[in-house]
């Protein structure tokens, strides 16, 4: 009796400190769904957000996790100028094992039932082939593959809008967003860190690579002509850019200690370990932070794009938009001497804001 309590009290505790327009529980035996879809707001437009399938240990971790993503995707609508609001959904379980045509049909029902609320996309734990599913139950799912009229892979559209907002935090120390001569060292040559490598040799910038992945090294690196560095050595070298696209976190008391570089750029999501201690600290360092939720937000444009039924060219503009979204980050973090990740929180609350008001006039 007394547990559950604990656990009733911690969910609506939850709810209300993250403030979500509405918080649905997707349960059916028949398939053995267990999900939750978090709209957290929609003053923008519909709550657009992925779904993640992942086998949490507790349904108080899936809860905090679905009401902690779904709001960053308020954020990262509402920073990037889309009209969008912010959503997430997971699906609890295994994705190896515990998925099925059935179960995500059955999925694609729950989503359909918000009418439109909330628009769903692949994320950790889910692909291309689990959205043609949902599909096949709702119109609200982005990212479906290319050959069914969906936008295709968001790497480069990704890779595009944080190589702007490299070219803004160098426009911002040194005067020209030029980037011939200046050293990038990135970490992680997946799908978005071997696009990025590929824009910045075009620039004939200095890059610097490491990756777990011995093979891709070898391979990144002779196509582009990028230096391989140990995996170890990244955060000691003396390079002018730092751009994690590989894990969450890198950036802690420890790494930013050792960190040579005046910028820090990269794709990689929750780059700050802890945000309020180390985005003041770098700030105390006098290392420019890009935003990551910022500058990685071409997956998210892209499903936009789908949605809106925009072109490439037209995706890829939008994705050069990030360029002036983020020396507005830097200004503003300049002018109020505050941490460049809370000057990003404040436009993007301001915009949801004046927005919101906008609205109530009509
Ligand atoms: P990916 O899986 O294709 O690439 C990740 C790369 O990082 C892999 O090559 C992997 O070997 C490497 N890696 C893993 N652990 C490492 C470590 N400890 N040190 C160095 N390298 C390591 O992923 P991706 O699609 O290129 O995404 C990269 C990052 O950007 C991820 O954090 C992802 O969440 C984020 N992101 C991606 C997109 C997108 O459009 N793909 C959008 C927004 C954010």
């Amino acid at each position: 009796m007394s547990s559950i309590q604990i656990e009733e009290k911690s969910v609506f505790n939850q709810l209300s400190s993250f403030g979500h327009q509405k918080v649905v529980f997707c349960s059916d035996a028949d398939t053995g769904l267990r999900a939750i879809i978090a709209v957290h707001d929609t003053t923008l437009g519909p709550a657009l957000g992925g779904t993640r399938m992942w086998a949490y240990k507790t349904e108080a971790e899936a809860l905090n996790d679905v009401l902690r993503l779904s709001r960053g995707m308020t954020y990262k609508a509402a920073i990037t100028g889309l009209n969008l609001g912010g959503g997430k959904a997971v699906i609890i379980g295994d994705n190896r094992k515990d998925k099925s045509e059935a179960l995500m049909r059955r999925y694609g029902r729950f989503i359909n039932n918000l009418n439109g609320s909330f628009i769903t996309a692949e994320d950790v734990g889910t692909t291309p082939k689990d959205m043609e599913y949902i599909r096949m139950e709702t119109k609200y799912v982005t990212g479906v593959p290319e050959s069914l009229g969906g936008s295709g892979d968001p790497s480069p559209v990704t890779a595009k809008g944080v190589f702007m907002g490299i070219k803004a935090c160098v426009k911002e120390l040194f005067g020209t967003d030029k980037l011939a001569g200046k050293s990038v060292a990135v970490q992680g040559i997946g799908n978005v860190g071997e696009s990025l490598v590929h824009l910045l040799r075009e620039e004939n910038a200095k890059v610097y690579i490491s990756d777990i992945n011995e093979e891709r090294l070898s391979y990144v690196s002779s196509k582009y002509g990028a230096e391989v560095v140990l995996n170890t050595d990244i955060y000691d070298l003396d390079v002018d850019i730092y751009a994690p696209c590989a894990l969450g976190a890198t950036l802690n008391s420890n790494t930013i200690d050792k960190l040579k570089c005046s910028i820090i750029a990269g794709a990689a999501n929750n780059q700050l370990a802890d945000e309020t201690i180390h985005g003041r600290l770098l700030l105390e360092k006098g290392i420019l932070y890009a935003p990551d939720y910022l500058i990685n937000a071409g997956g998210l444009i892209n499903c936009y794009s789908e949605i809106a039924g925009f072109s490439k060219k037209r995706t890829m503009q939008l994705a050069e938009n990030i360029y002036e979204a983020t020396r507005s980050v830097l200004k503003k973090s300049k002018s109020e001497n505050i941490p460049t990740n809370e000057a990003a929180n404040k436009i993007a609350e301001k915009r949801i804001e004046d927005i919101r008001k906008l609205k109530a006039s009509y």
